[in-house]
């Protein structure tokens, strides 16, 4: 028995390993990825000689799948949790707190946002349940053409885009309510009168549980645990370039025959593999858009006067280049132990790739001048290492959740074929290892299902 995966990034990892585990030593795995290392949008590299991650460095804790995978690989004990700190929102060139109690930044009443919008807006939120609401059940807009309309404009650049800016590395105008904010869609299909009574509706009850978890030496811990639990024969450097039929099984260039796949490569390079076994699949994953961006870890003299925050996000039409900063050393208590003070800088998102153009010295130049607009703080690194992300985050625009549903329908009589990936059902990190566990599910169960 013989099982190609392709794309060794986390959902290809766990896909990998649960196989292992479902069909035992008997089964012969191959993960094959394109890129020189395994890890995807995941990778870990030192600075100031010790680990910091340059692509996701959390994941929300209250999603069972990273914790459960890290006590079943032995490696609980990397289990982290932040300080609880509130990160800042950088908007009109003040630093104010980001508003509390808001769902993905939408607020359920006009005082969660005061003193960041105007008194007018102020005023529309405050008066916005008793315009009269037009929502198709079922139907989908853009979260930005939804609270603007609502809420006016200044919510949605000062207080919704940072939020979703920081998950898909887009802006409210390109992500979908349905598949951003579910919950939301729920409460406006169940007959909400307003947005305000729909967000009150879809927020989460109040809660001490820590919202996010992280692994104290970073990511590549739980990547090397994969790995080494999976036992898959990974060939790294080499791209999976056409997939075919070959009797009841598949022929995957380059690896050769194999008795199922599982395809866990971003949508544009699973769509061209779909091309010509699935090909209306095929369209259905290329036509998602992927947003691109950059990451600059600086580490800083441990006495740097940062302010005592998690974070700060950068409102649209701000003058800066960088889209936020995470300030690592404030946010995760593992980190402030440290010798440095740590600082990721983000760039880009969805329609502004223009910074992965730009050489590492000008990111680098660019982190520090606007972190120092921001802070007030004197920013003088000692090492900084730059990261470059192309096409590292799927957008979930408007109609996405359909599109996910109609591209599953379209392979449900493709058994021997399954999907994992970013661009499913979440682009966190829990999203997506879910989404090598059904995957393998899938996999195994036409494998050995009639055994
Ligand atoms: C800057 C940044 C910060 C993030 N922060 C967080 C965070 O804090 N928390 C969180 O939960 N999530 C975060 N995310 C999202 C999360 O990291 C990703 O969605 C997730 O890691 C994607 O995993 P994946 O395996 O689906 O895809 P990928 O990581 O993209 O892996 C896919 C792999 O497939 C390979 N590949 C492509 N084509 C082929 C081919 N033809 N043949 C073989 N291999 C191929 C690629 O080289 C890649 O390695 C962040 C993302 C980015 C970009």
């Amino acid at each position: 028995m013989r099982v190609a995966v392709v794309g060794g990034g986390i959902s290809g990892l766990v896909a990998a390993y649960r196989l292992r585990a479902a069909l035992g030593e008997r089964a012969e795995l191959v993960l094959v990825e394109g890129a020189e290392r395994v890890g995807g949008t995941l990778r870990t590299v030192e600075i100031a000689g010790d680990p910091v991650d340059l692509g996701a460095e959390a994941f929300v804790g209250r999603r069972p799948e990273i914790p459960a995978l890290m006590r079943e690989l032995g490696i609980a004990d990397q289990l982290v949790h932040p300080a609880g700190k509130r990160p800042l929102i950088w908007s009109g060139g003040v630093a104010r707190p980001l508003p509390e109690r808001t769902l993905m930044g939408i607020p359920a009443e006009a005082e969660a946002v005061a003193g960041l919008v105007d008194p007018e807006t102020m005023a529309r939120i405050a008066a916005e349940p008793e315009r009269p609401l037009r929502w198709e059940r079922g139907g989908d807009v853009a979260v930005g053409a939804l609270v603007a309309q609502r809420f006016g404009e200044q919510v949605v650049r000062r207080s919704v885009d940072p939020l979703l800016g920081g998950v898909y590395a887009g802006t409210a105008d390109t992500i979908g309510v349905r598949a951003a904010l579910p919950t939301l869609a729920a409460a406006l299909d169940a007959g909400s009168a307003s947005l305000t009574e729909a967000v009150r509706t879809a927020l989460p009850p109040q809660s001490d549980t820590p919202v996010f978890g992280g692994i104290r030496d970073g990511y590549r811990v739980l990547l090397d645990a994969l790995r080494a639990a999976a036992d898959a024969k990974v060939e790294t450097a080499t791209a999976a370039t056409r997939l075919t039929r070959d009797g009841a099984g598949w022929r995957l260039d380059p690896v050769g025959p194999v008795d199922a796949v599982v395809l866990a490569a971003p949508a544009p390079a699973t769509a061209d593999l779909l091309r010509e076994v699935a090909p209306a699949a095929a369209d259905l994953a290329a036509g998602i858009e992927l947003a691109s961006s950059a990451v600059v870890a600086l580490a800083l003299p441990r006495d740097t006067p940062l302010p005592d925050n998690s974070g700060i996000l950068v409102a649209t039409g701000e003058p800066l280049r960088a889209k936020a900063f995470t300030l690592s050393s404030r946010k995760w208590p593992h980190l402030a132990a440290r010798e440095v003070a740590l600082v990721r800088a983000s760039f880009g998102r969805f329609g502004d790739a223009a910074p992965l153009s730009w050489s590492d010295d000008d990111l680098v130049a660019a982190a520090v001048d606007d972190l120092a607009t921001v802070t007030g703080a004197p920013i003088r690194p000692v090492a900084a290492v730059v990261q470059r992300w192309p096409g590292g985050l799927p957008q979930y625009g408007p109609g996405h959740t359909e599109r996910i549903a109609a591209l599953r329908d379209t392979l449900a009589d493709l058994p021997g074929l399954a999907l994992a990936g970013a661009y499913l059902d979440g682009v966190g990190v829990p999203a997506c290892a879910a989404s090598g566990t059904a995957a393998a599910t899938r996999i195994a169960a036409h494998l050995v299902g009639d055994e």
